[in-house]
């Protein structure tokens, strides 16, 4: 069946007023009708109706799309865009084939044990292959690679992934919430304080914390290319790890995967199948977060820092801020002692990494 039937209705509900001009980041930074979503919607049209020809252009229109749901959260008629454009992508990559990049990328994200070997060999060989740059901006390539400009600023990778560092359950105090951390590959290879940090918090708090051995990569990067196999695999294999403790919550301390639990796992792999819709549905209703959920849980000011003097700014991530969870990151700042937050113009504007979008454009 062509992905793009399950979107029909979405495709019809567009009138076309291009009110989504105003938000789209796309469309801000290259001001043509193929980038913004009105344009997106009308090229699925033509492809649902297959009265156009499947080209490069298509194709590259269709890529230029990250995702970030801004559309989606300003449009007057509710238009699902971001599912428009993932059907879409879908029925793209099955008429011309994946890409080689997003063959590659299906195949690591769907093997835990090949992601925790390649973090290892990353970890110990990552000095040869990159060096340090000034002002803790990270590494640079030391020779050129497919895909990555040399300019390019690349995370290191921690020498220990964050799930190898702690049991499965971190028992907390009798009555207080269990906490299922989905704890992400960004998270778990790469920006392990942030685990670390959310994991003394709610330790603080007197949570039992499950950090499920069966959770996988969200799949969201397979998704930005059209691999909806894989997602859904992913999907229902988190899904299992996840049902299987029964917890009050579904922490994330990424975006990202936030996002994937608590839009598009519903939106996307739940189409046309009731039961396993019913079971993401109620994933989702539970997942939260960290910085919602430590605001929900009253962790007091005074226990949120050491005190340094600290003037910082806060930008908000999409797949926070379409979710609504732009207050409480701000509100922990602001309690944090020591710490001025100072509003940033465009906090609310996107990046533009929007997984691997940045590696294409
Ligand atoms: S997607 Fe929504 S905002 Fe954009 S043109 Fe269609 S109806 Fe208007
Ligand atoms: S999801 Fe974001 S980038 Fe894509 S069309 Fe909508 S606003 Fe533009």
């Amino acid at each position: 069946m062509d992905p793009l039937k399950r979107v029909e209705k979405e495709l019809k509900k567009c009138v076309k007023c291009g009110a989504c001009r105003a938000h789209c980041p796309a469309f801000a930074a290259l001001q043509r009708e193929p980038a913004v979503a009105r344009g997106k919607v009308a090229l699925s049209q033509h492809l649902l109706k297959k009265d156009i020809v499947l080209d490069d252009q298509t194709y590259l229109a269709m890529s230029k799309c990250l995702l970030c749901g801004s559309c989606v959260e300003k449009c007057p008629n509710d238009v699902a865009t971001d599912e428009i454009v993932v059907a879409a992508r879908e029925a793209l990559a099955q008429a011309r084939g994946l890409t080689t990049f997003h063959q590659a990328v299906g195949r690591v994200i769907r093997n835990r044990k090949l992601m925790n070997f390649g973090a290892l060999a990353a970890a110990i060989l990552g000095p040869l292959f990159f060096r340090k740059v000034p002002a803790s901006s990270g590494l640079r390539l030391r020779f050129p690679l497919p895909f990555i400009g040399r300019k390019r600023h690349i995370p290191a990778i921690a020498k220990k992934p964050f799930m190898a560092r702690h049991p499965e359950i971190i028992e907390g105090e009798p009555g207080k919430p269990r906490i299922v951390f989905f704890v992400g590959c960004m998270t778990n290879f790469v920006y392990t304080e942030i685990g670390e940090a959310a994991l003394a918090l709610f330790k603080h708090l007197g949570c039992t914390i499950i950090i499920p051995r069966d959770q996988q990569c969200c799949g969201l990067p397979g998704m930005s290319g059209g691999d909806l196999k894989t997602v859904r695999e992913l999907a229902e294999r988190n899904l299992a790890a996840i049902e299987k403790f029964q917890a009050d919550y579904v922490m994330t301390a990424c975006a990202t995967c936030g996002g994937a639990l608590h839009r598009f796992y519903p939106l996307v792999v739940g189409k046309r199948n009731p039961e396993l819709k019913a079971r993401l549905d109620a994933v989702a209703a539970k997942t939260v977060d960290a910085a919602q959920l430590l605001v929900k849980l009253g962790l007091k000011a005074e226990e949120t820092g050491a005190g340094e003097e600290l003037k910082i700014t806060y930008h908000d991530p999409c797949h926070l801020r379409t979710r609504n969870i732009t207050s409480q990151p701000r509100e922990l700042l602001r309690a944090a002692p020591g710490v001025e937050l100072v509003e940033m113009e465009g906090a609310d504007k996107c990046c533009g990494l929007g997984g691997t979008f940045n590696v294409y454009h």
